[in-house]
């Protein structure tokens, strides 16, 4: 079927309309409308090309928000109408390991993204959300609680998830120091979930300017990472710290502030990075890891708690006419703090 989107054709291009193939529905199928999509920064890096590979077009969008159209004979959880997400995944081999443990993002026969994966039904690769509609393995959608605001659920599906699976796999609980790094879209999730989960939150952030809206997200301080003074204070006092940062950078001076046996998760730098010191690690029995997205099950949990606790993120809508205006802002960290499009624009 014929379906409109936005694409960047070749490495760093501007997005443009572009007008592809979705599959024909299957009989374990869900057929799409989409209704919202959020602006990841790993769609920019991928429309960049800044972690090589990249396969052009590309159309980017793993936050999507939508109505089901139609479903295939063999889908009972959907229906007609129903409102749905779809994350950073469409497809597994159900096989391994780590897909039968719900853990799909770690598929040992490698998962299929929602745009830029392997696209086994048509050939090429698969195209994401800044499209009118998509067609999803049953599997792979999402059930949305109806008591969030739609708009600002859908960066729970990329942010929101990647946030919340370290904050559970490392069992942050009720009275642990948090430091959450960078006050971007992941890292306002991340606020909002540590302190739902009764964590004392600290923002740890470059932009003085965003100490305000730190608090309001639910920090209880705020560090500002270039004040050496201020890091000092902090020095050995984290339980955990969930790191955002999307480039290269000193891990250094974040791994001290770690407890003993503490850990700092990377989910934000997936690129080489700058020399760690053993010593810091060493001496305190620190952890450095790492941590993609979150599998299926631990999805639906992370809505379900946000439907419980009404939680969404902040987000500026946009058309989808201002894409590259908006990739421009995220890369100068200038977004409250999601762009979310309004797909409704692209008949416009
Ligand atoms: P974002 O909205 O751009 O937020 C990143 C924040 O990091 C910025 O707002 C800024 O916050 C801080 N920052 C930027 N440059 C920095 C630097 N040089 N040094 C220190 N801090 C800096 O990005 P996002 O959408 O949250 O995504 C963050 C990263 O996670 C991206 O690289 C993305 O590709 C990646 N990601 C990973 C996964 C995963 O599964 N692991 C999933 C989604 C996204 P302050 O102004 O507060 O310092
Ligand atoms: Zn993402």
């Amino acid at each position: 079927m014929k379906t409109v989107g936005y694409a960047a054709k070749s490495e760093g291009a501007q997005l443009g309309e572009y007008t592809f193939e979705r599959r024909d529905l299957r009989d374990n199928d869900v057929e799409i409308e989409i209704l919202y999509c959020g602006v990841c920064h790993s769609d920019i890096h991928t429309v960049r090309n800044d972690w090589g590979g990249s396969k052009y077009p590309v159309i980017p969008g793993h936050e999507i928000i939508g109505k089901v159209v139609s479903v295939g004979e063999n889908v009972s959880k959907f229906k007609e109408g129903q409102l749905v997400g779809v994350g950073c995944m469409v497809d597994s081999c159900q096989q391994c390991e780590s897909c039968k443990e719900g853990l799909e993002q770690y598929c040992e026969n490698g998962m299929v993204g929602t745009y830029n994966g392997k696209d086994e039904h048509l050939g090429g690769h698969t195209f994401g959300g800044y499209s009118e509609t998509v067609v999803v393995r049953e599997k792979f959608v999402l059930k949305v609680p109806e008591n969030i605001d739609a708009k600002g659920a859908a960066p729970l599906l990329c942010a929101g998830i990647t946030t919340w699976s370290p904050l559970r796999h490392w069992k942050v609980k009720k009275g642990d120091k948090v430091g959450v790094i960078g006050l971007g879209g992941l890292g306002h999730m991340g606020v909002k979930f540590a302190a739902a989960l009764g964590a004392k939150v600290v923002m740890i952030t470059t932009s003085p300017g965003k100490s305000e809206d730190a608090k309001k997200l639910g920090a209880d301080e705020v560090l500002i990472s270039k004040d050496e003074e201020q890091m000092k204070k902090h020095t050995g006092s984290f339980d955990f710290l969930l790191n955002t940062v999307p480039v290269k950078h000193d891990l250094n001076p974040y791994i001290g502030l770690l407890k003993r046996d503490a850990t700092m998760v990377l989910v934000g730098a997936i690129e080489p990075l700058e020399e760690m010191h053993g010593g810091l690690l060493i001496t305190k029995r620190r952890n450095v890891a790492g941590s993609v997205i979150g599998g299926i099950p631990e999805t639906q949990e992370m809505l379900d708690f946000c439907g419980e606790h009404n939680i969404v993120s902040d987000i500026e809508m946009i058309d989808m006419q201002n894409i590259n205006e908006a990739f421009d802002r995220v890369t100068k960290s200038d977004v409250k703090y999601r762009f979310v499009i309004d797909m409704k624009s692209l008949k416009n």
